[in-house]
């Protein structure tokens, strides 16, 4: 049996720079419990409203304002979903091309993984981990189904 198609390797690439992490309303309610804060108190210091969705600030390093170099993510058990569900984003569900780009940015995801082997452990991930968006207005993009039409991706 092959090895899992991706297995991070706390890089730290893909919270570096302007991410565009959107915050959907369960992202944000899981943040600012998660950080003892108030909804409002925690949308003024570590978000920003763009394009009619919360999303991470960039702290003044030009990262993720939650990333630190050689530590990683210190919101890790309370972060978003887009950033639980990569690399199982929509585009590289959708297509081998978009796949392949993103083997040549994170090197987590198997380098000979097949895009048939992609999908079918990302499906699986993403159903088990509920990380399939229902809500195009405030969720991720990159969550949502590729197909309205299809029960899956
Ligand atoms: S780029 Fe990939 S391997 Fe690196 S931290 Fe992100 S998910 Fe993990
Ligand atoms: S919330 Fe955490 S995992 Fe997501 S981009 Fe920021 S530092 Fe990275």
């Amino acid at each position: 049996m092959n090895k899992p198609v991706f297995d991070c390797r706390m890089c730290g690439h893909c919270c570096e720079g302007e991410g565009g992490i959107i915050l959907g309303p369960a992202d944000l309610q899981r943040l600012y419990e998660g950080l003892h804060l108030e909804r409002q108190a925690f949308l003024d210091a570590y978000a920003v409203y763009r394009n009619g969705k919360w999303q991470i600030k960039t702290g003044e390093d030009g990262n993720c304002i939650f990333f630190r170099a050689g530590k990683g993510c210190i919101v890790h058990a309370v972060k978003p979903n887009v950033c639980r569900a990569w690399p199982f984003f929509r585009g590289n569900m959708a297509d081998a091309e978009s796949l392949y780009l993103a083997k040549g940015f994170c090197p987590g995801i198997r380098p000979d993984a097949t895009h048939e082997e992609f999908v079918a452990e990302g499906e699986a991930y993403l159903h088990e981990n509920g990380l399939i968006a229902s809500d195009p207005v405030h969720e991720g993009h990159a969550l949502l189904p590729v197909s309205e039409n299809k029960s899956s991706f």
